[in-house]
């Protein structure tokens, strides 16, 4: 493995090669950093990075290794998205608010990283307190899509996707209230899975809205999506909606046809609005699974058009609560200047919080208040019934539903700043997972004329993320792009 770039391995590649003793964590490692020291200046995927720490970690796991003890992941170089709880390294969530947050313990998925061996060289960027769908609302910088500079990665965890993209990690950590990975990952080029509710614990990922929030695994393929999912899934009795339920073997779902499988085309996911080179992508995707032996039926989830107007109310109705906690008194910054409690609760959090965040808690205020509750916060918990209706009904007819992750390949940093609702309207097609707390995929199946990245969306019943990584595996296969990768220099 003379003159190789390590970097450019997938998981379970290097995982091998690690294994058959013939390269190190700590090479690993250091090719790792080397292509970040090439690259970062482009990319800024990264809010913090531990290089020390990460080559103490990657000596550790040859250790272990050469021990006969090693991890699922041992010595193996991981990402993760600033809104995990570290112990040893910062997590500021994108935010001034934060900035110097040093959290007091690890998430459940760090610990269950660092258990398997992984070195976390770093937390990625990420719109602030996870809220967009471009990561220009990051307070620490704007990452770039690796395919193309000056084009958005997505978001919010843009920075997970494009370190992912760029090689800068093996593998990443993101978080998904409504799209945030499937999109970026999509954007991006990279596979990424947003689990069940309740699959993967959310003890010490910061809140945005914890009925929507999931963690979830962005990788360079199927194989390292399954043995990330081994690894991060499973009951936790810190997280009070984790469910306990036997986490299976991944890895064994990935399968080579898809015969006895039924996949659903929503009617409603291919309307006005759609780029024809999507659409396109998606189409041929579909045919690929016909290939692979699926019936293909049509289906309809009539509730779709109200997704973007539940999720706008009930994710920023939790997301208000859950970030009063910020008062500048036991935590996270605080202005010194103000002269009342008051005051200093006013003047902490108007600098503290960007405009998105602000934005987001007003409405949530609102949503939320006496008089207004009935209309909308409640109206909108009735509607998100009905839209898990709509899932139910049709995992009676299918097995996975297939679909375009985003209206649009990936657009220039700026294009639709001042446009927030052209924003919101982006994710109608990645929303609905989150409000029925079901499983979604994305996976990479094409790209647009420009170059860019285009992903197929896989939705599956709960606890069947089982058929979406056979699903998607079938996909890659076919698609005959796997392996392509950004000409960063
Ligand atoms: N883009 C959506 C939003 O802005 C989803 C974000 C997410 O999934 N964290 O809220």
């Amino acid at each position: 493995m003379m003159d190789m770039n390590y970097f450019s391995l997938t998981l379970c590649e290097a995982k091998k090669l690690l294994q058959q003793g013939e390269i190190t964590s700590v090479q690993l490692t250091e090719s790792i950093f080397s292509r970040i020291d090439a690259v970062e200046d482009k990319v800024k995927s990264f809010i913090t990075l531990d290089r020390e720490g990460s080559l103490v970690r990657a000596e550790e796991a040859d250790r272990t290794r050469r021990q006969g003890r090693a991890g699922e992941l041992g010595g193996l170089p991981i990402g993760v998205k600033d809104v995990l709880c570290t112990s040893n390294m910062r997590t500021t969530c994108g935010s001034r608010i934060l900035e110097k947050f040093v959290p007091p313990y690890d998430a459940t998925v760090i610990d269950k990283l660092n258990r398997a061996g992984a070195v976390i060289v770093g937390k990625t960027a990420m719109d602030e307190f996870a809220m967009g769908s471009t990561n220009e609302n990051c307070a620490f910088g704007v990452p770039e899509n690796p395919w193309c500079p000056g084009y958005v990665t997505g978001g919010s965890s843009g920075g997970s996707a494009a370190c992912v993209s760029a090689d800068e990690s093996l593998a990443a950590i993101g978080s998904d209230t409504g799209g945030s990975i499937r999109q970026p990952a999509s954007l991006c080029g990279i596979v990424g899975m947003k689990p069940t509710y309740g699959r993967v614990s959310r003890y010490g990922l910061v809140a945005f809205a914890s009925s929507l929030d999931q963690v979830g695994p962005m990788t360079k393929d199927v194989s390292d999506c399954a043995l990330m999912m081994n690894v991060i899934s499973g009951y936790d009795k810190r997280d009070s909606t984790s469910i306990n339920l036997p986490v299976p073997d991944y890895t064994a779902a990935l399968t080579d046809d898809l015969q006895g499988m039924t996949v659903g085309v929503p009617v409603e996911y291919f309307s006005e609005g759609l780029d024809p080179e999507v659409e396109q992508v998606v189409r041929s995707g579909i045919d690929m699974l016909k290939d692979a032996g699926a019936e293909i039926r049509e289906i309809s989830l009539p509730h779709t058009d109200y997704c973007v107007a539940v999720y706008y109310l009930i994710a920023p109705a939790e997301a208000s609560s859950n970030l009063a906690r910020y008062d500048g008194v036991r935590y996270g910054y605080r202005d010194m200047e103000a002269e009342t409690l008051l005051d200093m609760y006013q003047k902490s959090r108007s600098t503290g919080f960007g405009d998105e965040v602000k934005k987001r808690i007003l409405i949530g205020t609102y949503a939320l208040s006496a008089g207004y509750y009935d209309a909308y916060y409640k109206k909108a918990s009735q509607v998100r019934t009905l839209i898990r209706e709509d899932f139910t009904r049709a995992f009676a007819q299918c097995d996975v539903i297939v679909s375009p992750v985003t209206p649009t390949p990936a657009w220039k940093i700026g294009e639709k700043g001042d446009d927030p609702l052209a924003l919101y309207l982006s994710d109608i097609l990645t929303i609905s997972a989150n409000l029925a707390g079901i499983p979604g995929m994305s996976v990479p199946a094409g790209f647009s004329s420009e170059g860019l990245p285009i992903g197929i969306q896989l939705q599956g019943a709960h606890f069947n993320e089982e058929a979406l990584l056979r699903t998607a595996w079938n996909i890659e296969q076919r698609a005959g792009i796997k392996g392509r990768r950004p000409e960063l220099g």
